[in-house]
């Protein structure tokens, strides 16, 4: 047996993604490997055992290591561990450098730019997720504690079988989750979709199925021995307090309940609703649970945590639900069967409420309904102003099926398409071939109409397995979208060559992701007109994204050679705002209405139409109702939005007039904060 002591230098000590390069090294082996940590010991081959041990920059661990090839297993650890666990040799702490002085703790007020003035009692305040207002009973979502005991106890079998159903339910959970991506990617829902690897991954995760085995080999029920452990696990994660693990408890949790669902015999849904429709109240959706809702059961639904960008969030936004999130566990007490209005649009839950409230909600219900017919009816005419001005609503998609869908809806064609959706969910790239087909079946789908192609817009958090990057601290300001890209021409090269071939059989465009910097922009043109050349087409029109500041503050500069901006609004706050876009509790801070963000969207515009060219936003604040007029206002030429927004955004832009969108636009540009903004919106 090898025994070593090593300290970790990383910043944020084993942290999920440290700790990651860890397993994956430590699985290379076959000798056992443990790791202890203070009195605490975690299987080395297991993500979620060495998480727990919650090890900190400095602390030293200890490896216990027993095999035959226990000799290069300790080698390879000792070396990828002062390496830096592919995050690069850090600095070791000095010694001086105690433990960090305890902050002030400060009781924040309100999300910031939030500033709600003092509300009645039962009304609940949380952050807008999808527009609408659903008025109906309250119903908590059940949980996993809500699986009868019974249930969870009744042994069906000997030891074997239990084993067996175990491992036959878990085989279920995997081709689930594996469905349940594809769909997500087809809805171009790429980054949530990615979010399964994690629970597919868990479902190998080699420390708890020894650890399930053992409880059934003692005699449990598997279904009782699976919950044990997934509890087990999940609240060790989550008493790490740590706000990233949150997220994995809560992975956890989504995944065990379902394997213990298909355990215990209770269909896929798992939400065992009433018979009438409801508002769901929930600590949070999973992604299962969102993508699993039926929008005849489900008015609309409030969470407690969640954030306005976060997969629950998005779908509701797909199915038409209105929905309110990070409302504070205050919402979870609520009774099941109180009636309430969930107004998605302000981001309020109105509790029991009066007459009078209850019919101006039922007019409002009726008004946003029909408006919605209304919208869906006149779908297919253009958006014009009332003072004539035409702006372009197009959609953005991830597939052929998406794109049938946008003509039908009404879109001008495509403002985005995700190419990633392409490269997912398989082990190789598709080659050039099958790359070419599936861009002319969405060319010809769209009729005529332009498409506009994103290239490749991958990166560290979202891995493919056959792209080799680097374990990165920071991945959104790492190795990403064109960065990857001209990392690897090869791979550019060939998506370029089967778009080009594509854009012989309708109007194509081309647009580079992420771009920050000059040279970039330069590399990827000239890779595309070379190829062109070779080809023998005409070149496509060339487009950035605007989704890095550098690119908005250096929009002169790249409008005098690209042919369009699109502004890619998510990823421009986040990075503006310095606010991850997937951060579980600063979604209150990330909102596009920022002025900062909305000062850097009207330079990129003023440089761009001072050339003669024209600017699409494709982030989700182009489909914000109180975001319309000021982006209008602020000149924008073409609104890219998700297909089921597309009659909405058509209808709004009819609405109003554009000299009166561009007094609002710079009274926007002159505002403090977004809630400011948010203010000189006001919604119906
Ligand atoms: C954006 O960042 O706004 C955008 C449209 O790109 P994605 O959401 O795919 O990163
Ligand atoms: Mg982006």
């Amino acid at each position: 047996m090898k025994e070593l002591h090593l300290t970790i230098h990383n910043a944020t000590g084993l942290h999920a993604r440290p700790a990651k390069v860890f397993v994956n090294t430590a699985k290379q082996f076959k000798a056992d490997i443990r790791v202890q940590h203070g009195d605490k010991r975690a299987n080395g081959k297991s993500l979620i055992s060495v998480l727990t041990l919650g090890v900190e920059r400095g602390q030293q661990i200890s490896l216990f290591i027993e095999g035959e090839d226990e000799d290069e297993a300790a080698a390879a650890l000792a070396a990828i561990v002062a390496a830096g666990l592919g995050e690069g040799a850090a600095e070791p702490m000095p010694a001086a450098v105690a433990a960090p002085a305890a902050a002030p703790v400060t009781t924040p007020t309100a999300a910031p730019g939030m500033a709600p003035a003092a509300a009645p009692a039962n009304v609940m305040r949380g952050v807008p997720a999808a527009p609408g207002i659903a008025i109906g009973p309250l119903f908590r979502l059940r949980n996993t504690a809500e699986v009868p005991t019974g249930l969870l106890s009744a042994v069906v079998g000997t030891d074997a079988e239990e084993a067996q159903r175990l491992q036959t339910a878990i085989a279920q959970a995997k081709d689930q989750l594996v469905a349940l991506r594809r769909q997500l990617v087809q809805r171009g829902a790429v980054a949530e979709a990615a979010i399964f690897d994690v629970h597919l991954e868990i479902l190998e995760d080699e420390d708890l199925l020894s650890a399930v085995g053992d409880r059934i080999r003692r005699g449990e029920a598997a279904a009782h021995a699976w919950q044990s452990v997934i509890t087990e696990r999940a609240r060790a994660v989550a008493a790490l307090d740590d706000p990233l693990l949150a997220g994995r408890a809560a992975d956890l949790h989504d995944v065990g309940y379902r394997v213990l669902q298909l355990l215990v015999g209770v269909g896929e849904s798992g939400l065992r609703l009433p018979d009438h429709p409801v508002i769901l109240v929930a600590q949070d959706l999973t992604p299962s649970e969102t993508a699993n809702l039926d929008p005849n059961r489900v008015l609309g639904f409030c969470t407690a945590a969640g954030g306005p960008t976060a997969h629950a969030a998005i779908i509701a936004r797909a199915l038409s639900l209105p929905a309110v999130v990070s409302m504070g566990a205050g919402v979870l007490d609520l009774a099941d069967g109180t009636l309430a209005v969930l107004d998605g649009q302000n981001g309020v839950l109105v509790v029991a409420p009066d007459a009078v409230t209850l019919t101006q909600a039922q007019q409002r219900r009726e008004r946003w309904l029909a408006a919605r017919l209304a919208s869906e009816q006149t779908a297919t005419e253009p958006a014009i102003t009332t003072d004539g001005v035409r702006i372009e609503v197009v959609a953005n998609i991830g597939g052929v099926a998406e794109a049938e869908r946008a003509v039908q809806a009404g879109a001008e064609g495509v403002g985005l398409l995700r190419t990633e959706f392409l490269f997912l969910d398989r082990s190789d790239p598709p080659d050039e071939e099958e790359q070419f087909r599936v861009y002319r079946d969405i060319v010809q789908a769209m009729q005529g109409r332009p498409v506009i192609v994103r290239t490749l817009d991958i990166g560290g958090d979202k891995p493919l397995p056959y792209i080799r990057v680097p374990a990165e601290a920071n991945p959104f300001l790492g190795e990403r979208g064109i960065r990857l890209c001209l990392a690897r021409p090869d791979l550019l090269r060939q998506q370029v060559r089967a778009i080009l071939r594509a854009s012989t059989y309708g109007p194509l465009r081309i647009m580079f992701p992420m771009v920050a910097d000059w040279n970039e922009w330069q590399r990827a043109r000239q890779m595309v007109l070379e190829t062109a050349r070779e080809l023998g087409v005409p070149p496509v029109p060339l487009g950035i994204m605007v989704e890095v500041p550098a690119a908005a503050l250096l929009a002169d500069v790249f409008a005098r050679e690209v042919d369009f901006f699109s502004v890619g609004t998510n990823d421009l706050t986040q990075y503006t705002l310095a606010v991850d876009r997937q951060h579980p509790s600063l979604a209150g801070m990330s909102d596009g209405l920022h002025p900062s963000v909305l000062r850097l969207i009207a330079h990129t515009i003023e440089a761009a139409h001072a050339a003669g060219k024209w600017v699409g936003i494709c982030g989700e604040l182009a489909a914000d109702p109180q975001a319309i007029p000021i982006l209008v206002g602020l000149g924008a030429d073409e609104l890219s939005v998700g297909v089921p927004a597309i009659p909405t955004v058509k209808a709004q832009v009819r609405t109003f007039s554009r000299a009166e969108a561009e007094q609002r636009a710079r009274q926007a540009l002159r505002c403090a904060t977004a809630a400011e903004v948010r203010a000189l919106v006001p919604v119906a």
